[in-house]
């Protein structure tokens, strides 16, 4: 049987370049289930992969895609039936092992997590791996203690996929959000989502000081790097950030007062390791919290031609909430 990938290739200089081709389901990785991918979803870390940044794939020619949802054709684990409809995020899939760009996935049963009755696979990867990070990063302040009565949160690259779906997230349990964007045209669509004010970059400008006035009750970070570290500062007594992403650098200058006169918590948050009961856990909460007709302003629909020119546009911050990657006909 053959089938459509949009395979990157790495050449003898060290140059990677994707393009699409035909290939035959024996050509694809071990694995004891046979998927029909229907939609992908496109990420932050698939712009990475196609431009051969951040050393996530080991070996070429590679099949990128780190989160898909499709239905079962063959599967030899016993959790899993032909015609099954399923969902796939992280487990290093579309990094070390070949993902979703393409229209047959053959992956390990015990990375799947059953479609929840109420989601269609193309909702299921509206949300993906950004919706899915964005539920645990929210479930964490929560165990933190963080209640929608304590104050404002920051969500922090609001603009982009994990960003928005924290928006809408909190806001739909009533936290009131204020969701950072460098882009100014997207106030409107945020307020839309559930943000109760949009704020600009210039909120984490550097300050040079060690503390300053406590302004966020709590925050989802998408950007880390120095935004982080100011954001950190002005965290009220008691807050939490949950810090997921590096969209603005992988470090900061920072030191220990906001931790030991504040007693502030720093969250890390990763949903590509999850255990599969965490995740049917945050998939049947994502479901019941999100609403596809609300955030539909906030999706686009790509096809895997598209993907070479978008993986600029997300790493360059560009790309508005969530892009979704069709690939049945
Ligand atoms: P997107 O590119 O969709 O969103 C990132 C957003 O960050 C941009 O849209 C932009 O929003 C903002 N941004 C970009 N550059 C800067 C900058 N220099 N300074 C401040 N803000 C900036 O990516 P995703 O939402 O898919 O992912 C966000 C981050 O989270 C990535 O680093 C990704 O690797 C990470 N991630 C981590 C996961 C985990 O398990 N921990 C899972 C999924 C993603 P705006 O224009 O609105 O300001």
């Amino acid at each position: 049987m053959v089938f459509r990938a949009l395979v990157t290739h790495k050449d003898a200089s060290g140059n990677v370049a994707s393009a699409i081709e035909e290939m035959r389901e024996t050509s694809l990785p071990e694995g004891d289930v046979l998927v029909g991918v229907e939609w992908a979803g496109f990420n932050y870390k698939d712009g990475l992969v196609l431009t051969g940044q951040g050393g996530l794939v080991r070996d070429y020619p590679h099949v990128g895609g780190v989160d898909f949802a499709g239905r079962v054709i063959e599967s030899r684990d016993g959790r899993y039936h032909p015609g099954q409809a399923v969902i796939l995020t992280g487990w290093r899939v579309g990094e070390i092992h070949w993902g979703g760009f393409a229209t047959r996935a053959r992956v390990k049963g015990d990375w799947l997590v059953p479609l929840p009755r109420k989601l269609s696979t193309r909702d299921a990867m509206v949300l993906g791996t950004a919706g899915l990070t964005a539920m645990l990063a929210v479930n964490r302040l929560k165990a933190e203690g963080v209640k929608p009565g304590d104050g404002d949160i920051l969500v922090t690259g609001a603009g982009g996929g994990v960003g928005s779906i924290a928006t809408h997230l909190l806001g739909r349990l009533g936290y009131k959000v204020y969701a950072m964007t460098g882009r100014p045209e997207l106030a409107e669509p945020l307020m839309r989502l559930g943000a109760a004010e949009v704020v600009g970059r210039d909120v984490l400008e550097g300050t040079g000081k060690k503390l300053v006035s406590p302004r966020w009750a709590s925050a989802v970070d998408t950007v880390g790097g120095a935004p982080l570290g100011e954001l950190l500062k002005q965290i009220k007594p008691g807050g939490a950030v949950a810090a997921i992403g590096l969209a603005a650098g992988d470090s900061w200058n920072a030191t220990v007062i906001p931790f030991i006169l504040r007693g502030i918590t720093l969250a890390g948050i990763d949903s590509v390791m999850q255990p599969i009961a965490a995740r049917v856990g945050a998939w049947e909460r994502l479901t019941s919290l999100f609403s596809s007709k609300v955030y539909e302003e906030m999706t686009q629909e790509a096809r895997l031609e598209d993907l070479p020119r978008l993986a600029g546009d997300i790493l360059a911050g560009q790309v508005r909430g969530k892009v979704v990657v069709k690939l049945a006909a």
